[in-house]
């Protein structure tokens, strides 16, 4: 077993090494708003040379270049200077983990894993665990600061952390994925708990997997309440009511409150969404359901359909369960291109599976009016500024993804509490919150003239900002 454990701020990188985010042809359309990034790597390289700061667009793509494009643009925070801003953009804590695996043949596999905590100043540090062959450490670094800027954005008390194993676990035994998940934990002892850092799900982990960090963290933490140790468990161990479906329901309160603010009807909107799990499914049937929405388009891994008449969503889920997701052969709309989807005729785009498929090509085809970033970080830098330019009006995944966490933060207060809620109140309490969050981020937008992605970012940057200066930064 190999454990490295890094305390304190990595090295800061100084203003001028940020490179430019357009006038660039194909690289700057790897350059996404969640910073996983040409930026990111260059910035975790060791020796890289870095290119001059040259901000040349008119949107940011993370907290960093907000804070420069604030500059630019002469809007000026009184609390946040450059060294506060390297602080802020640095990760506290790094735990790389080589953790042993002996599989069923009774061979030994070492797995790598990370463990990132990047800031903690409002309170646990918390966020997913992501299995998935591709996880590096540079990736997890940025999906950690981005889940501080969430939780800041939609003030529940959390900082930021993000984990990755790197391994397929759909190459793995049942048996194999529990031995990993528990050897895991044990690796990471006292790194996590209810007041020191929460993970949960993310992609390609589940409740059942949380049901396991959770018997493996209690087994030497029965003294406190070690159900809050994790949350997106199952209902039956410690689970909340609607934390399955808050992401979805989330980005659909967020689309309702959009069509509030340009004063169009929810109702008459036609939406195109791409990827249909958790997030995407859930989204699609309570903007159906609830809203009326008409669902024109819908994708997956493998397949893509359009309705110009619309979708009955439950029966294209219904579908594609017994069709291994295949939709090919759907009666009840046409089969595209999987990635045409993108570009299909909607009003509502809502990319709801990948990172950087909103490129700058299906930023130009695109007609849709709205883009609800469902997805983390589906836009690239490049799409971003096309879709700024065209008056797009584009929620970024910050805000309109924000409905897991929130839902999250519910699990974790009643697991503290040992007091369980009706799925009522945690759809109330999540609508609040969501709403709330939205119109903070309109509001400061409209005050400042800037986008929503700037306004989110410095609506999380002030908030974080603030709370490291009263604790003594
Ligand atoms: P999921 O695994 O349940 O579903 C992903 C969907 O995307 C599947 O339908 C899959 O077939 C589809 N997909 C994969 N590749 C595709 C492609 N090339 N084209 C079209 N569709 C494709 O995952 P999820 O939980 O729904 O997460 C989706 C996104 O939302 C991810 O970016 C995730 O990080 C983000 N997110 C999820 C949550 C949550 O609570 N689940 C919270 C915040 C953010």
């Amino acid at each position: 077993m190999l454990e490295h454990v890094y305390t304190g701020n990595m090295a800061i990188n100084p203003p001028d090494s940020i490179p430019a985010t357009d006038n660039q042809d194909q690289e700057d359309d790897v350059l996404d708003p969640t910073g996983r990034s040409a930026y990111a790597k260059l910035k975790f390289k060791p020796g890289a040379e870095y290119p001059k700061f040259t901000l040349q667009g008119q949107t940011c793509y993370n907290a960093a270049s907000c804070f420069y494009l604030n500059r630019k643009q002469g809007l000026h925070s009184d609390k946040i200077d450059d060294t506060l801003l390297s602080y802020l953009d640095t990760c506290k804590r790094e735990i790389t983990m080589e953790i042993p695996l002996r599989k069923d043949d009774g061979t030994l596999m070492p797995v790598q894993a990370y463990r990132v905590q990047h800031n903690n100043a409002r309170g646990p540090f918390k966020g997913g665990i992501r299995y998935h062959e591709d996880v590096n450490l540079a990736e997890v670094r940025e999906m950690a600061s981005i889940m501080t800027w969430k939780c800041a954005l939609v003030d529940i008390p959390f900082g930021g952390a993000k984990g990755g194993v790197a391994v397929n676990p759909k190459k793995l035994s049942v048996h194999e994925l529990r031995r990993l998940t528990k050897a895991m934990v044990a690796h990471l002892g006292d790194n996590i708990g209810p007041y020191v850092d929460v993970p949960a799900p993310d992609v390609n982990t589940n409740p059942q997997i949380m049901a396991w960090i959770y018997d493996e963290y209690a087994k030497s933490h029965m003294e406190s309440s070690p159900l809050a140790v994790v949350t997106g468990k199952p209902l039956e161990l410690g689970g909340s009511q609607g934390r399955l479906e808050a992401t979805g329901r989330g980005v659909a309160i967020i689309l309702r409150e959009t069509c509030k603010h340009l004063k169009v009807d929810i109702a008459k909107q036609r939406i195109a969404i791409q990827g249909f799990g958790n997030v995407g499914y859930f989204a699609a049937s309570i903007l159906a359901r609830e809203y009326g929405c008409k669902i024109v388009g819908v994708s997956n891994a493998t397949s893509a359909v359009y309705n110009a008449g619309g979708i009955d969503v439950e029966d294209l889920f219904k579908y594609s369960q017994a069709n291994r997701d295949d939709l090919t052969n759907y009666t009840k709309a046409t089969s595209i291109p999987r990635d045409d989807l993108l570009t299909v005729d909607c009003d509502v785009l809502i990319p709801a599976a990948l990172s950087n498929c909103v490129t700058r090509e299906v930023a130009k085809k695109t007609n849709a009016k709205i883009l609800i970033e469902a997805a983390n970080g589906p836009t690239t830098a490049a799409g971003n500024e096309v879709l700024y330019k065209n008056g797009v009006f584009v929620v970024p995944s910050l805000l309109a993804n924000a409905g897991g966490v929130v839902a999250s933060y519910f699990e974790w207060v009643q697991n503290l509490q040992q007091f369980y809620w009706t799925r009522e109140k945690v759809n109330d309490e999540l609508e609040k919150r969501m709403v709330k969050a939205f119109w903070d981020v309109v509001n400061f937008a409209t005050e400042h003239k800037i986008c929503p992605r700037q306004a989110s970012y410095n609506i999380a940057l002030e908030r974080v900002a603030a709370a490291a200066i009263l604790r003594g930064f």
